[in-house]
């Protein structure tokens, strides 16, 4: 195996995520440990266009294990898209001596690294993104931690729903991804769930499903929405507007709840720090002995490395057998 000492740098992009800090520490540390000397690209893509590059010690990564957000910030960058940006950036990164660099994100942060690669920078990709919706990973971190705020917002409005024998209407994130309000519609009970993976009926998916378990007894009732189902060109602009229709067409009092950036902020969960961290270290693992061009991610519950072309090629499926399950046990 190659042994070769290199200059490693790291970035984050998308979307920020809880436990990207966690991934950041370990890379850091554990790229040091292998002799690397590790460089933090602030910003995400612009940082690198902008020069926007930072030494990394063992210390700099001190104290940020439990923090959400990511320490590197983030950023969406548009000039990244095209081969001027790209230039520009790799021209950053020769200028710093790195060689190799780590990006935390989600597929459109891949494919930005797949073009870094093929210009000859060896690239590790560790998906970090609350959605969960890397085509060919089981898990993103963030993801449970996310979830399980949702869970925790969801409790407290059921107990006002319930006091108050009202339909609460929930809109979580998810604009192309149901996994968020999937995952939380199972864990708090919600009697229905709107995601952008299934056509969504109003009378059949709201008015029946609240007429029915109105009828065996329901006094109060959660909706959860992922925001994707809202918009022009669908049945409702938004969850205000479906809900004074269902105000309107069933006479239960209904209120409406944008969760919105609540459900990328907090503290990691156990699940994200160490699933952050075995990523961090791998991906340092992987570059500091010379293996480029791997995207990480979870499969059968372990964390592995994948070609990045091989990734990117996957195609994302929504698990509807926990969906038909979920509409099931709601009634
Ligand atoms: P999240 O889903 O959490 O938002 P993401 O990584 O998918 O994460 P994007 O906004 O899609 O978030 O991508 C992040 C950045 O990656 C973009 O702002 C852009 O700089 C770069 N990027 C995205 N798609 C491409 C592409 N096809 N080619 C080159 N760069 C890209």
């Amino acid at each position: 195996m190659n042994d070769k000492k290199r200059c490693i740098a790291i970035l984050s992009s998308g979307g920020d995520a809880p436990g990207m800090n966690a991934a950041i520490r370990a890379a850091v540390r554990e790229g040091i440990a292998r002799g690397c000397r590790m460089l933090g690209v602030q910003r995400g893509y612009q940082g690198l266009i902008d020069n926007e590059v930072i030494e990394l010690e063992l210390r700099s990564v001190s104290d940020t294990i439990h923090r959400g957000g990511t320490m590197l910030y983030t950023a969406r960058c548009d000039e990244f898209m095209y081969p001027e940006g790209q230039q520009k950036a790799l021209a950053t990164l020769k200028a710093h001596g790195a060689d190799a660099l780590i990006v935390v994100g989600g597929d459109g942060t891949f494919r930005g690294a797949l073009d870094l690669h093929r210009l000859g920078v060896d690239i590790v990709g560790i998906p970090g993104t609350i959605d969960n919706d890397v085509a060919c990973s089981e898990y993103t971190i963030g993801y449970d931690t996310s979830v399980n705020t949702v869970i925790e917002m969801v409790d407290r409005l059921r107990d006002t729903a319930q006091s108050h024998e009202r339909c609460s209407v929930i809109e979580v994130m998810g604009r192309k991804c149901g996994n968020i309000a999937l995952s939380s519609a199972i864990a708090t009970g919600a009697t229905a769930i709107l995601v952008p993976e299934s056509e969504f009926d109003y009378e059949r998916d709201i008015l029946d499903r609240l007429a029915f378990t109105r009828s065996m007894g329901k006094r109060h009732f959660i909706i959860i929405a992922a925001e994707g189902i809202f918009g022009e060109r669908q049945r409702f602009v938004s969850s205000a507007n479906m809900a004074s229709a269902i105000e309107i067409d069933t006479g239960i009092p209904t209120r409406t709840t944008i969760l919105g950036h609540v459900q990328r902020g907090g503290s990691p969960t156990a699940r994200d720090r160490i699933t952050a961290s075995e990523m961090g270290f791998m991906a340092a693992e992987l570059l500091a002995t010379g293996r480029g061009n791997r995207i990480l991610a979870v499969r059968n519950g372990k964390v592995c490395d994948l070609d990045i072309e091989e990734a990117l090629a996957a195609e994302r499926s929504f698990d509807f057998s926990l969906y038909h399950m979920a509409q099931e046990l709601s009634l």
